[in-house]
């Protein structure tokens, strides 16, 4: 699979009453062609200022301090806001999980839609109205709806309306964050249903954010697991389902109702995410790990790729590797 999408050692970081907070660090990963790939981590990890730094939805004073972002052979941490314009909903569209109540109240959905067609293909004309009319229909709404004002529409159908909107354009990569998690889980279903239906149908890729750990697991092929501003590891859905490496990981995992095997004791995590500010000088998790070597509290992991994906562990180090092959063969 050839990628779309390049995050290469971005951060991105913002000044507060107490000193700059590192949001996002050092983060690399990449998202194929076609491919559904998910960030997952507690609330307040970066991965919603991953989103924001990729789509150029950072609010003052956040900003990128380091690093890229490059879709589809383009760079795009250095284009004027007007160049980037061009791009939004054409090859990259984001999908908020509170987009439904920004729909404007006051224009009927039919407008909403044309005008977001036009904006950025005047030429469409007349066209514009037919192609909202095959928007609404793919994404299972009746075509009626169209003259209806937002408020005369369900949650679930307000948000079919932004999806149906951040695809109307074709664009190669849509970001998703918390796409449905307002919704009650009927609701839902049948969206993550019809994403996953029309990700399969004109095949872009999606940047798929929750805190919705099992969601995650059925929707994404591969899953980047954030901690504290760091990507700590990559890995494919079975891997991650199976075989987690990362003692964070491992620690998520245990923190969900049994996801494929027997009822089990939900352990959790002991202790709190690390001050962003003032963070551990080592592995950000150090504090919170009960596998933690010597040098957990000194160096900070880097993230490095290996056969199993990416991985930031002193654990997965050649030496930590060579340290437990060792302490095997002692028993
Ligand atoms: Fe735990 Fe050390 Fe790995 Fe961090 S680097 S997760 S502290 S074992
Ligand atoms: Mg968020």
């Amino acid at each position: 699979m050839s990628d779309l999408l390049q995050v290469r050692h971005l951060s991105i970081e913002y000044a507060s009453p107490r000193g700059i907070v590192k949001a996002v660090d050092d983060v690399t990963f990449s998202i194929g062609k076609g491919e559904i790939f998910g960030l997952a981590g507690e609330s307040g990890c970066g991965k919603s200022t991953t989103a924001f730094g990729i789509s150029r939805l950072l609010r003052h004073p956040a900003q990128i301090s380091g690093g890229s972002v490059v879709l589809d052979g383009q760079e795009l941490t250095t284009l004027s806001n007007d160049e980037f314009d061009k791009l939004r909903w054409s090859k990259i569209s984001i999908v908020l999980q509170s987009a439904m109540n920004n729909l404007n109240p006051v224009l009927k959905i039919s407008n909403q839609l044309i005008d977001a067609i036009l904006a950025h293909d005047p030429s469409m004309g007349k066209e514009a109205r037919q192609r909202a009319e095959q928007l609404m229909k793919l994404v299972d709404l009746p075509v009626d709806r169209l003259d209806s004002y937002p408020h005369e529409l369900s949650g679930g159908m307000r948000q079919r309306v932004v999806i149906a909107m951040a695809l109307a354009l074709r664009p190669s990569l849509v970001i998703m964050d918390e796409p449905t998690t307002a919704l009650d889980v009927v609701v839902q279903n049948g969206i993550i249903r019809k994403i996953v239906e029309l990700q399969k149908e004109f095949g872009f890729s999606i940047l798929f954010i929750t805190h919705d750990l099992p969601l995650m697991l059925e929707m994404c092929g591969r899953i980047g697991i954030m901690y504290a501003g760091k990507l700590v590891e990559v890995a494919s859905r079975e891997q991650i389902l199976q075989k987690p490496r990362h003692p964070y990981t491992q620690g998520l995992l245990n923190s969900f109702p049994s996801l494929s095997g027997p009822k089990q004791r939900l352990s959790g995590i002991p202790g709190h995410t690390p001050d962003l500010i003032r963070p551990p000088a080592g592995c950000r998790f150090c504090p919170r790990c009960s596998q933690a070597i010597q040098e957990c509290q000194t160096l900070p992991p880097p993230l490095v790729e290996d056969a199993g994906g990416q991985i930031a562990c002193h654990l997965y180090s050649e030496e930590g590797i060579a340290r437990e092959q060792a302490s095997a063969a002692c028993e």
